[in-house]
């Protein structure tokens, strides 16, 4: 029976260990994720979107489509390639979708590509995020709409800072830009995790 999220006691198909249990990495990163972890993400990362898209309905709510169409390509696919394709989550077997925080239900069409993005991915990345963020952005300045605007950049730091301490600090994912790992944790990570760490070490020479 398919369930919404991995199981937490079963090591990740790229670990090499038999438990979880005792395992010192679980205390600081996540490698299994459940309902809590995803509704935080949302509660986190919507705030900014409902403030962006508030602006945008002001002027006319048509212009709404383009951003959704922007927005589902982009979480819906083109990250997923660039970035969520390297995080050892992807790489479960049997689940056709990711099961994770963010990006809860996007599409596994690429193959597992173990370590570091390249500069062109990275480039998509980020160009993504602040075509994201800037589409709104120009409705609130053109329609001098500045009580939303100071909100919107407002939740947009908060956004980025909470997601930095609850989420990049304990991603998995090392090769995202974003990612603020400790290298200490990463190397325990690498021990158990052979197959990530042959990835990154091949790239490291
Ligand atoms: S590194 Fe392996 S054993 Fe440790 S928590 Fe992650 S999946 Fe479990
Ligand atoms: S990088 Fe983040 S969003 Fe992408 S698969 Fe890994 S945990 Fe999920």
């Amino acid at each position: 029976m398919s369930s919404l999220f991995l199981d937490p006691k079963r090591p990740l198909s790229t670990c090499s260990s038999t438990d979880c249990q005792d395992c010192p990495v679980r205390d600081h990163l996540q490698c299994h994720f459940c309902g809590k972890d995803l509704v935080q993400f949302l509660f986190i990362a919507l705030p900014p979107f409902i403030v962006g898209g508030m602006g945008i309905v002001h002027l006319n709510g048509w212009y709404l489509v383009p951003w959704f169409v922007l927005c589902l390509s982009y979480f819906g696919f083109v990250e997923i390639r660039v970035m969520c394709s390297h995080c050892p989550h992807y790489a479960e077997p049997g689940t056709k979708s990711l099961q994770c925080w963010a990006n809860y239900g996007s599409p596994k069409l690429w193959k597992y590509r173990p370590g570091p993005m390249s500069a062109g991915e990275k480039r998509v990345f980020f160009v993504g995020l602040v075509l994201i963020a800037g589409y709104p952005l120009a409705f609130l300045v053109l329609g001098m709409q500045w009580l939303l605007l100071a909100l919107f950049l407002v939740l947009v730091v908060v956004m980025g800072a909470a997601m930095h301490t609850l989420m990049c600090k304990h991603c998995m994912n090392f090769a995202c830009p974003l990612n603020n790992v400790d290298q200490k944790i990463r190397a325990d990570f690498f021990k158990r995790n052979p197959v990530v760490a042959r990835a990154w070490s091949r790239t490291n020479k």
